[in-house]
């Protein structure tokens, strides 16, 4: 690192290598922005990467490799193999393919694990980093409400750290102070509501994809923007953050807030309640994560309250917004109830996408889902294998009750 005094007391944090998975995807592109923001502000040596990995999407891969010289590429879908290696060829960056290389990328050493990769696919990977140790920049939430005891367990039993990239998580780690955990009393995810917020039900039935996927406050893939139309997305999170803080349901709640400045609320014991603000920009919970525990500069929006001028918060309105609801029973109900939602949900999304299933079917699938599982569900074992079994098994019914909806 330069000789630069202000770079100097961050080289422990630029020094760190680091792997992205998923870094084709909105979270992954916001990664490599932070990342050429501190190699242009802090030396070009910044943050060196050990691996990129992506789902099929060879032409943004190989470009980013290209610039921001990883050891590896790895894309998942071996079928786009020949292109990544004919892309790649005389860069000197190996090449590989297939989703056990992501579970190898995930597991080379690197410091800090970037898993932006969407779905239930994280799982394996983020464990493979979690069980060697690797601080664990974490965006996906699906891996968490799939797997929470399993996933909790392989950090328990690793040195590994998770610093939430979620922006309610990210705030309400910087809230926490976990030394004091006898004293919180709430802890208050904030939801912007979404594109459909004052849509009325009948509307929302006709919703097309493009609505859906039009949020008016943050720029997402296509699964988390249809989550946060049907509100899942605070669903799934409430679920995260009782896994992730081991918080029990009671303490958890939602508000909604279209503003989306705050994002999270943190209450304790002697009556205060803690707010982070920021614009909502995922390169600020991004640049907090790659950096943690130092701050690093970020190149996200700033805060201008002036013009945002007012802040306004509302109960979710879980009629409207079943999805909501449905995942907090899940979250009371616990055991792989949260494994069948998220994988239900997950089908029913790409259905919706796929424009085989209207918006509001999302709901009435995972319900359904979910009802037609219910009764040996405590039956069912907790580890990988038990888990990647009920995943699958949901996504077989849920399958089979959106062609059932199609026809
Ligand atoms: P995205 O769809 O834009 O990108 C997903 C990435 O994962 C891509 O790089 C894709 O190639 C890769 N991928 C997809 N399927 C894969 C598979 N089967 N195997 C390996 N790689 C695969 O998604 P996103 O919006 O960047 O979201 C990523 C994760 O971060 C999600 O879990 C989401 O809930 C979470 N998150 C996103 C945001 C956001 O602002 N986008 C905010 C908070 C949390
Ligand atoms: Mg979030």
């Amino acid at each position: 690192m330069s000789g630069d005094p202000d770079v100097t007391f961050l080289a422990g944090a630029l020094e760190r290598r680091l792997t992205i998975l998923g870094s084709t995807g909105s979270i992954g592109l916001s990664t490599l922005d932070v990342v050429a923001h501190a190699r242009a502000r802090y030396g070009a040596n910044s943050f060196p990467i050990e691996a990129l990995t992506a789902h099929s999407n060879v032409d943004v891969l190989a470009e980013q490799a290209r610039r921001f010289r990883p050891r590896l590429a790895v894309v998942a879908d071996e079928r786009r193999y020949a292109d990544l290696r004919h892309a790649l060829a005389g860069e000197g960056i190996e090449t590989a393919a297939g989703p056990a290389s992501v579970i190898e990328a995930a597991s080379r050493a690197s410091d800090v694990v970037m898993v932006a990769i969407v779905g239930a696919a994280a799982l394996e990977p983020t464990l493979a980093a979690a069980r060697r140790g690797a601080t664990i920049a974490l965006a996906n939430k699906e891996c968490v409400v799939a797997a929470g005891d399993l996933f909790r367990d392989a950090l328990d039993a690793s040195r590994a750290t998770v610093i939430p990239v979620d922006s309610e998580h990210n705030a309400a780690f910087q809230l926490l102070d976990f030394a004091q955990s006898h004293a919180f009393e709430r802890i208050t995810l904030t939801a912007s509501g979404g594109p459909f917020r004052e849509w009325p039900r009948e509307r929302m039935q006709v919703a097309t994809p493009e609505q859906a996927v039009a949020h008016p406050n943050w720029s997402m893939g296509a699964k988390i923007s249809v989550d946060s139309a049907t509100l899942m997305n605070k669903g799934l999170e409430l679920i995260e953050a009782h896994v992730l803080f081991a918080l029990s349901a009671d303490k958890l709640g939602v508000i909604v807030h279209p503003q989306s400045v705050v994002h999270c609320l943190v209450s304790y014991c002697d009556g205060s309640t803690l707010a982070h603000l920021s614009a909502p920009d995922m390169r600020t919970p991004i640049a907090h994560a790659l950096g943690w525990p130092t701050r690093i500069s970020s190149p996200s929006l700033r805060l201008d309250l002036a013009s945002v001028q007012h802040l306004t918060f509302e109960a979710p309105d879980l009629e409207r917004f079943p999805c909501l609801r449905l995942a907090q029973d899940c979250l009371h109900a616990g055991g792989l109830t949260p494994t069948i939602l998220n994988a239900a949900n997950e089908i029913a999304v790409a259905a919706f996408l796929g424009r085989e299933i209207g918006f509001l079917d999302i709901a009435g699938i995972i319900e359904d889902t979910l009802a037609s599982r219910h009764r040996d569900m405590a039956e069912c074992p907790s580890d990988l294998a038990g888990i990647l079994a009920v995943d699958a098994e949901a996504r077989d019914i849920a399958h089979r009750f959106c062609r059932a909806r199609a026809a």
